[in-house]
């Protein structure tokens, strides 16, 4: 096919400001996704608007799923419904064959409606209701039990059930990093995990199928996984000696970084952040040096989120004003803030302009359209001057935001999917007052006024 021609353009480069990784502080513009114009998708959906790519999506779990398999072929990577719930957005894994691992019993139903069956489940989350327990036992799922009121609760319903559930443990470590998550699971070094197992199986009434972790997220170090998995897979060669209990798998949770930038982050997030490789290898020297690998062969399960979903998604805003700071930089007043884009807060997000721009650069803070002095998208950077109604793009935003995005004096806009094929849809549609008020009921006495 012809391309369609485009105007030559200047794009300003400004000289003597490579930082120390070649960086220039040049803005460069980009005007398309997956080669569908930024115009035509604002047209199709309006700003602000998320736009995902499905090519993207598949890329990056295919490459995740062969990158560890190349050093473990027993792998698995489960998709983590809380990064990103969308239908459309789970589908995508589901097709790659991913099963689903979810945090509640409401990304529980998630799952289910989109037609994953419970033995495909795994049931994480440190707050599983009795009704919720019921029926993902019921249905087969794998519970992974956070602390022993659930796991005396899941003894009750397996009496009552006539069911013996599958369970994981689900254990906290210390893998070399700060801050250590120790509030979910059971401690390893201190032997409450020991302790556990060891009444779980005296219990007789549970099917303990496996180890679970999640050491923490955006986990910049691969080694922590090493140690991880280096001790699981000791715990796992200590429950098969101490109760001849031989476990199906090793589920080593999620919190591989993205190529995010981290707010006090200097290198930026494209170099500083492991790849797949260097993760998969910490797990595979780890999993290929143990004894019990060798003897059992467990199924290794990843639980990964947000690498496989941040670079995914892209966020289009609008400019509405513009001011000048007393600090002599530039302001920018987006249409979009963190009410919708909340990860903002953790990250340095790539923001640029959507079309060529001629002239100088400005320091410029990009601000949404919140009344709080804390909806900010992103410090001062240079930046090309804007106008009224131009576009930007900010990225990576595909993880965590549209699940953590508030209802605070602003609808939630249109979300929308860039098929492999090229065609743009809206996978959510955005809301207006009718979703607001739906559940609100106004006393007899207050409706005249
Ligand atoms: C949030 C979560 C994940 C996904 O974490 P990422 O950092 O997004 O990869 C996986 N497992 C559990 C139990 C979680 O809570």
């Amino acid at each position: 096919m012809k391309k369609a021609y485009t105007a030559p353009y200047i794009e300003r480069n400004s000289a003597g400001n490579l930082n120390k990784y070649a960086h220039t502080t040049v803005v460069r513009h980009q005007d398309s996704i997956d080669n569908i114009s930024i115009k035509s998708l604002v047209e199709l959906g309006g700003s602000p608007l998320f736009v995902f790519s499905e090519k993207q999506i598949r890329r990056s779990y295919r490459r995740l799923q062969d990158t560890i398999r190349i050093h473990y072929p027993k792998a698995e990577v489960s998709w983590s419904y809380k990064t990103n719930y969308l239908g459309a957005i789970c589908n995508i894994f589901h097709q790659e064959g991913a099963p689903a691992e979810v945090v509640s019993g409401m990304e529980y139903e998630m799952a289910r409606r989109n037609g994953i069956p419970g033995e495909r489940i795994y049931f994480n989350g440190p707050s599983k209701r009795k009704s919720e327990l019921s029926l993902a036992i019921s249905e087969g799922a794998m519970i992974h039990i956070d602390h022993l009121e659930e796991m005396y609760l899941i003894e009750k319903l397996a009496d009552e059930l006539g069911i013996t559930p599958k369970v994981a443990i689900r254990m906290n470590m210390d893998t070399g990093i700060s801050p250590l998550w120790t509030r979910f699971g059971f401690n390893y070094e201190n032997g409450e995990a020991y302790r556990t197992v060891q009444r779980l199986v005296s219990g007789g009434k549970m099917q303990l199928m496996g180890l679970h972790t999640h050491i923490g997220t955006f986990i910049l170090d691969p080694n922590a996984y090493y140690w991880a998995a280096t001790k699981m897979l000791a715990f796992a060669q200590t429950i098969k000696d101490s109760f001849n209990v031989v476990l199906d798998y090793i589920d080593l949770g999620g919190g591989f970084a993205s190529a995010n930038t981290l707010i006090d982050q200097y290198t930026p997030g494209e170099l500083a952040s492991p790849s797949f490789e260097q993760y998969a290898e910490a797990i595979g020297i780890a999993f290929n040096a143990s004894y019990y690998v060798k003897e059992h062969h467990p199924r290794l399960i990843l639980e990964t989120g947000r690498v496989l979903i941040d670079e995914a998604g892209y966020l289009i805003a609008s400019v509405l004003g513009k001011k000048n700071l007393p600090t002599g930089e530039r302001a920018v007043i987006l249409d979009a803030g963190v009410n919708i884009n909340i990860t903002a807060w953790w990250y340095k997000q790539r923001v640029v302009p959507t079309k060529p721009f001629p002239g100088s650069y400005q320091n410029t803070v990009f601000y949404g359209p919140l009344c709080m002095n804390i909806d900010v998208i992103r410090s001062a950077m240079p930046f090309p001057d804007l106008y009224y109604g131009d576009t930007v793009l900010i990225s990576p935003v595909g993880a965590y935001n549209v699940t953590q995005w508030m209802q605070f004096i602003e609808y939630r806009p249109n979300v929308c999917l860039i098929s492999e094929t090229g065609n743009v849809e809206i996978i959510r549609e955005k809301e207006d007052i009718t979703d607001i008020v739906a559940r609100e009921y106004i006393p007899e006495h207050l409706r005249r006024i």
